[in-house]
């Protein structure tokens, strides 16, 4: 007997009903990231395993146990990305950009992170990405919110919350640092075991530890809005008051880390109840300092990435398109024309299916399966007279037409 097939646990096919959700999102997507002039960028899937340890962190997650790397046949270490704004920072540099001025981008692929599977949280997952590059200010920022808020309503995704945050810079976070190990270390007895590694290593990833008893412990931990720099101070109140006059509703919440290292100043995520523990539909903010940690000038930069598959299981199922009309051939000699006239109606920008041929009864049940509006059916008789005999599926009504005719039939769509 044949072994049975295996599948990679957490990595799952798009089949054509899920795909079509995804498609419908990507539209929407297009759609409201034209409104900013964001372009499309398409990115390579692999990557230098360097650049993720030099941007993401060596300390967070998805470096230290998420990433899918290997030596490649020729040596090279190589890593299937966990996220997309490392390599776009690296082909913003290579490309030479930064003296062009502000660039807009935006992409949707696939990561690749290898987690613990559950619902919402996959090895394989979509994103769909936003970057900016060379903007400054809170105008950004608070555009860029608003722009993914826009993006989430048209979609019907309703029930979501923004929170906000300030992770301060790298002129005012280091003092806020030892601040917040002070107090963690204080309490190290008391946080789990991965809070106690984080403490020296990530102090500002224990707070948000999703543990309980964690969590107890950090009720009046120091928070980094309390912390930051007058200029930092000055971005934050930027970009609330521009939130504030787009009337775009959020809450500050000061347990909002971020997983990633980059990560300075602005960093939001829209939240929603309905996934459980993974209820982070689209995150992001700000990471000035990333193009000048790979190399590059001082440049400032924002972005987000959403999750496309936690935005479709908000979703409900699209509607295929109702099949027009199955062409049915009855008889060898009446296939060519039935062929032809197949070919023409789909010309006319009817949805068709041809039923291949065979006896009345197995083409009127494939027409049936498929939900078909009309049965199309050629013989002997309608190639000698040049026309096509059409049935109305629901009434039961058939009557001989032109070919024409019959078009003008499908194509009113009234019946
Ligand atoms: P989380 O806190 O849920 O682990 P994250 O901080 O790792 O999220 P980001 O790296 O900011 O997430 O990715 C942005 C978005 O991509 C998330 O908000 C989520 O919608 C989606 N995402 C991240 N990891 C996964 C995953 N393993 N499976 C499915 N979607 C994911
Ligand atoms: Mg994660």
């Amino acid at each position: 007997m044949a072994k049975k097939l295996q599948s990679i646990r957490g990595i799952h096919d798009g089949l054509p009903t899920e795909v079509a959700k995804w498609r419908n999102i990507e539209d929407v997507a297009r759609k409201v990231f034209a409104s900013h002039a964001i372009s499309e960028v398409r990115l390579p899937i692999l990557e230098p395993k360097s650049l993720f340890v030099r941007s993401v962190g060596e300390e967070t997650d998805i470096v230290s146990k998420e990433m899918y790397a290997f030596e490649d046949q020729g040596g090279d270490h190589i890593c299937l990305r966990p996220e997309g704004t490392a390599g776009a920072v690296r082909a913003y540099l290579q490309a030479g950009l930064t003296r062009a001025g502000a660039q807009r981008w935006f992409y949707m692929g696939p990561m690749f992170r290898r987690e613990r599977p559950q619902k919402g949280r996959l090895r394989q997952f979509q994103q769909i990405g936003v970057e900016y590059f060379a903007v400054n200010g809170p105008v950004a920022d608070v555009e860029m919110l608003r722009m993914a808020q826009q993006f989430l309503d048209e979609l019907g995704i309703q029930q979501t919350r923004l929170e906000i945050n300030t992770l301060g810079c790298s002129a005012c976070r280091p003092a806020y640092r030892e601040t917040l190990m002070t107090y963690l270390k204080e309490r190290a007895e008391s946080l789990c075991a991965t809070c106690n590694d984080r403490i020296e290593t990530n102090p500002m990833r224990v707070l948000d530890c999703k543990n309980k008893t964690c969590q107890a412990q950090l009720l009046d931990a120091p928070e980094v809005v309390a912390h930051v720099c007058d200029d930092c101070d000055a971005h934050f109140s930027g970009l609330k008051s521009g939130l504030d006059a787009l009337a775009v509703d959020y809450t500050v919440n000061p347990r909002i880390v971020r997983g990633l290292d980059y990560y300075n100043r602005t960093a939001f995520e829209f939240v929603t109840d309905q996934l459980g523990a993974q209820g982070t539909v689209l995150a992001g903010g700000r990471y000035d300092g990333l193009v000048e940690s790979l190399g590059g000038p001082a440049t400032s930069a924002v972005g987000f990435a959403a999750g496309m598959e936690r935005l479709a299981m908000l979703l409900p199922d699209v509607p295929e398109p109702r099949l027009d009309v199955v062409v049915a051939a009855l008889g060898d000699e009446s296939l060519p024309y039935s062929l032809r006239v197949a070919d023409a109606l789909r010309q006319q920008g009817l949805i068709v299916i041809h039923a291949g041929g065979g006896t009345a009864k197995r083409q009127f049940k494939i027409a049936d399966r498929e939900n078909s509006r009309f049965v199309l059916v050629i013989g002997e008789d309608e190639v000698a007279k040049g026309g096509v005999m059409l049935k109305h599926l629901k009434t039961g009504k058939q009557d001989f037409y032109r070919l024409d005719d019959a078009v003008q039939i499908l194509l009113a769509r009234d019946v």
